[in-house]
């Protein structure tokens, strides 16, 4: 099947008589026949569903179709971008480890980094998000686990060269994980340039309308665990009689370890009906991205000719210092957010927001409706200035979440506003 049809199509196909649209199985259980059926499912030796917390089928539906469209061997979805991230992480990584990281991404997936998974033992090493090999390679230690980045980031837009990721982690023997929120498997698919495991949060894009939260990993099936650095993965676990995950799942050994034991002892699970609603999202998204894409660089053009705008930064822009990165990985368009700094600082900013009336201000970005943020003062607010450079944020940006209404009402919105200031 193409993209589009996948988009619509897969994960769930009916039989006859049963639902068309993928049913919300709202419920806990499952039942069965008898205790031994329901033992081979706790001993990992039948498939099957006995409890949502580990596996449900509205959301098995939809983890089948997003492993699609990024073409991986399995999904297992979240209750929201930052479990997916921390139960990807706390997979393969325990206290005494190590991983490298782009000083570039998400503000919460920063704060998880610096602080919570630091204190709970896993050290990180930021990197520029434009570093260079050399600076890579330099960060690696003995006991890295993991590579992480975002394929363009929240919200400082850099666009990470993959390749060169891949190719570092892959010479240290350790995987690159890439957050591929907000470009999309329509846009990018990170498997493709040697990527091993992709994060989202589902929030974003995929659900598309705002409405709910979630999260889900894919493994790409590529990476072998097999070298002596991953135990967890390769050496018998005590708490189901001793399976070797890489043995027993072989392709499937990361993403299925991430449920059987990182959900089942953590229980970050998505809700069935939010599930629904994300498969819903799904459906439209090979629709809304490229008017997402489309809008977004009309606007950055605008914004770019006016001369009340310090800087624009989009790298669909020839102007922008990723434009070529871009170009190269994600040909089609990077996303629908664009960020811009007014000048007359911080003031000015707040100010130009105020005056906005059909972008609302609100903390979220990349759904249908135009919205926009100012980073300094909310979900960066607890950097430090030098944190904030690090993370490519200045006192005057704005993040501005480019809907797909008509593009003329949203440059006339964003004129009337700019006027103002
Ligand atoms: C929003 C976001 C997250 C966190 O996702 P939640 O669903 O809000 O937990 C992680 N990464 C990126 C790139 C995001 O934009």
């Amino acid at each position: 099947m193409k993209f589009e049809t996948k988009c619509i199509q897969s994960g769930y196909t009916p039989k006859n008589g049963e639902s068309r649209v993928v049913p919300i199985v709202q419920s806990t259980t499952y039942k069965y026949e008898t205790s031994d059926e329901m033992g081979k499912l706790f001993d990992l030796e039948a498939e099957g569903f006995f409890y949502t917390r580990l596996a449900n089928p509205t959301l098995d539906a939809v983890e089948k179709k997003i492993a699609d469209l990024e073409g991986g061997v399995g999904a297992m979805l979240t209750s929201s971008g930052q479990a997916a991230t921390t139960a990807a992480v706390v997979n393969i990584c325990k206290a005494g480890d190590h991983v490298i990281c782009s000083s570039a991404v998400y503000g919460g997936t920063f704060n998880l980094f610096s602080k919570t998974l630091k204190d709970l033992g896993i050290d990180c090493t930021f990197v520029p998000a434009m570093v260079t090999e050399e600076e890579l390679n330099n960060a690696f230690r003995e006991n890295t686990k993991l590579v992480f980045t975002e394929a363009v980031t929240n919200p400082s837009l850099d666009v990470a060269d993959i390749e060169m990721f891949a190719k570092c982690a892959h010479a240290h023997n350790v995987p690159l994980f890439v957050d591929n929120t907000f470009p999309t498997p329509v846009n990018f698919r990170p498997f493709e340039w040697g990527a091993d495991i992709v994060v989202h949060s589902t929030s974003k894009y995929m659900d598309g309308h705002a409405v709910a939260l979630g999260g889900v990993i894919v493994d790409s099936g590529n990476f072998d665990w097999n070298n002596g650095k991953y135990p967890m993965l390769s050496q018998p676990d005590e708490t189901y009689h001793g399976v070797v995950y890489t043995e027993r799942f072989g392709k499937a050994a990361f993403i299925t370890k991430a449920r059987t034991h990182i959900m089942r002892d953590m229980g970050q699970q998505q809700s069935p009906m939010n599930a629904f609603l994300l498969n819903i999202g799904l459906e439209t998204l090979f629709l809304r991205v490229p008017r997402h894409c489309e809008n977004a660089l009309a606007v950055a053009k605008f914004l770019e000719a006016n001369d009340k705008i310090e800087w624009v930064n989009f790298p669909g822009l020839e102007s922008s210092k990723y434009y070529d990165l871009a170009q190269k990985y994600m040909p089609n368009g990077t996303c629908g957010v664009v960020s811009f700094g007014v000048k007359g600082g911080r003031q000015a900013a707040e100010k130009l927001m105020a005056e906005l009336k059909l972008a609302a201000i609100v903390t979220h970005v990349a759904d249908a409706r135009t919205c926009c943020l100012h980073p300094a003062s909310a979900t960066h607010r607890q950097m430090t200035d030098e944190q904030l450079v690090a993370a490519g944020i200045s006192p005057n940006m704005i993040r501005f979440s480019v809907g797909i209404e008509n593009v003329e009402d949203i440059i006339a919105d964003l004129k009337q506003a700019i006027d103002k200031v």
